[in-house]
């Protein structure tokens, strides 16, 4: 469930010298400008334009922006003008722009790495695969000789691609003891088509 919503930070405020248009008295006008923005989980996300409202501090009464008459609509819009939007309103999309950029960054350098370490094959390199009907097994190589890879496939399979660290936790027993011969051009075509989705190397 996600909690959102809008709310308002004062950002200015000023006494107006007009007459209050209710009780006729001078130099009683108090004008403030609210800067509301919308909140996720209470955390700031961006802004979202101003508001205003006066208060005559003899009669009490209170106009919001909308009930403005002519003159208080031109004190507003000059206070607003002179009125900075706080940048913590920014802080959510700030922070999501942030995340998102670093997400991109990380799954470049994730893809560089499985792409360089595909051409290079190791003993002992585990290969995240999924499989048809999104399961989800695991490859290790046993050997290398030339242009071939000795794979050993691990016996147990996983419908989430979670479940894969349980399947690294059963160790070098949960793999099938009988090398499955693999060119290395195969596997990175399997990494290219998605079919290898990351690869570990101690
Ligand atoms: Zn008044």
């Amino acid at each position: 469930m996600i909690i959102f919503g809008s709310k308002a930070t004062q950002v200015a405020t000023k006494n107006i010298n007009d007459e209050c248009s209710n009780c006729g008295t001078q130099n009683s006008i108090q004008m403030t400008v609210f800067q509301k923005y919308a909140h996720v989980f209470w955390i700031p996300f961006f802004p979202i334009g101003k508001t205003g409202v006066t208060q005559c501090s003899h009669c009490k009464q209170v106009l919001e922006k909308k009930e403005f008459p002519g003159n208080l609509k031109s004190h507003y819009e000059a206070l607003k003008l002179n009125s900075k939007t706080p940048v913590w309103t920014f802080s959510g999309i700030a922070a999501f722009i942030v995340l998102a950029i670093w997400g991109v960054v990380s799954t470049s350098q994730k893809n560089e790495k499985n792409a360089n370490l595909i051409l290079t094959p190791q003993k002992g390199d585990i290969y995240e695969v999924k499989m048809d009907f999104d399961q989800y097994t695991l490859f290790k190589v046993e050997n290398v000789a030339g242009d071939t890879v000795f794979i050993i496939v691990n016996e147990y399979e996983t419908n989430k691609v979670t479940g894969l660290v349980d399947l690294k936790n059963k160790g070098d027993e949960a793999f099938i003891q009988e090398p499955l011969p693999m060119l290395k051009t195969a596997l990175k075509s399997m990494l290219e088509k998605g079919e290898i989705i990351n690869i570990d190397r101690k």
